[in-house]
């Protein structure tokens, strides 16, 4: 069962703080608050160094809202589960797809994940940039990456400017579109290249943004934030329900097919990843496996042209070219 949503979160601050609407954000502090889980394990960064990422357990609205908007850098969320199932508490966990689907599969066999956690939330993803992205994101703004108080890659505002500030009070700014697009996303992981689940198909509840279409391509003008909100199983639309009904979201309905105009990459990268691991087998001699992730199907949907050139360019890049 997947419905689909366009929504906000209601709570002015939550919305401002979040990468689209907010509503990742505004449904932890709902789960928070109303007693369902008693933390949420999720990524921030570190109290000391705000280019690095860490798993942070929240435990109030301020937690969430410090946690809150995109880091586009390496982040291992599982890193300390034991840890985390050793509390003997209730959370929910917010990660990568890549991330909710290892947690999920290894709920499998392990029955204090299914007790212990009871929500799984993710985001749509189209890869994580490796370090030397922010570093060269930091080079071109002509800020010092060892003299930071601050720094974040978009929000207050959607999509927001990526925001750099020095202890000497010096700020430096540049959109997303810069940032993202002409930066960040050429420093992709290859694993992320070959990724055939950037839609978080085993989470409970998904966002990602909703951005408005111009001329059949997404239009990264700032508007008022808004996320795209998919709930994939019972407890997590009963989770989006609850949170409309406490006015922690606000939420119109949308029809599946319109997911394809906010998120054209995702539908492209979803066709191709099948081409792209077969050829990381013709070029390293090993592949992952995946399983009903329904790729033979989204191949067969794809003009067989652009899925040979893509699965090209991967044998290509596997070798280093
Ligand atoms: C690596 C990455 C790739 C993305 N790719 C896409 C994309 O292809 N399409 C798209 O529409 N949107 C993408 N996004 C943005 C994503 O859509 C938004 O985060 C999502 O819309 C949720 O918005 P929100 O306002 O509801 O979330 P918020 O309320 O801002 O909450 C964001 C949540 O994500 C968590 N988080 C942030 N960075 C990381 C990280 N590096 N690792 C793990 N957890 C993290 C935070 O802890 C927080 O709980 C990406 C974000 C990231 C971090
Ligand atoms: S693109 Fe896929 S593999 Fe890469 S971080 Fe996102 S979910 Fe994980």
């Amino acid at each position: 069962m997947i419905k689909v949503r366009t929504g906000h979160a209601v709570d002015p601050e939550i919305r401002k703080q979040g990468s689209s609407g907010g509503v990742i954000s505004a449904l932890l502090t709902h789960l928070l608050e109303s007693g369902k889980v008693d933390f949420v394990a999720q990524i921030a960064t570190t109290q000391q160094n705000p280019l690095a990422n860490e798993l942070q357990i929240s435990r109030t609205r301020e937690d969430v809202i410090r946690a809150a908007g995109s880091r586009y850098a390496p982040s291992a969320p599982l890193r300390t589960l034991r840890d985390l199932l050793a509390t003997g508490q209730k959370f929910a966990f917010v990660g990568k797809p890549c991330d909710i689907a290892a947690l999920r599969r290894y709920s499998e066999f392990n029955e204090d994940i299914k007790t212990q956690v009871p929500y799984m939330l993710s985001f749509m993803c189209a890869g994580i940039p490796s370090m030397r992205g922010t570093y060269e994101v930091l080079e071109k703004l002509g800020a010092d990456r060892t003299k930071l108080t601050s720094f974040r890659y978009r929000g207050d505002g959607w999509p927001g400017m990526t925001r750099a500030v020095q202890t000497d009070g010096q700020s430096f700014e540049m959109d997303y579109n810069t940032s993202w697009g002409t930066i960040l996303g050429k420093h992709l992981q290859f694993r992320c290249k070959i990724c055939p689940d950037g839609t978080g198909e085993f989470a409970d509840v998904v966002c990602a943004d909703a951005w408005y279409g111009k001329d059949g391509y997404p239009d990264f003008a700032e508007h008022d934030g808004r996320s795209l909100v998919l709930s994939r199983t019972q407890s997590g639309e009963a989770l989006i329900q609850t949170a409309i009904e406490n006015n922690s979201i606000d939420v119109s309905n949308l029809l599946t097919k319109e997911i394809a105009l906010m998120q054209p990459y995702q539908v492209l990268r979803k066709k191709v990843a099948l081409g792209r691991t077969i050829a990381t087998f013709f070029s390293r001699g090993r592949m992952p496996i995946y399983r009903r992730l329904g790729l033979f199907r989204a191949s067969i949907m794809i003009n067989p042209i652009i899925w040979l050139r893509h699965a090209w360019g991967t044998y290509r890049r596997a070798n280093g070219e």
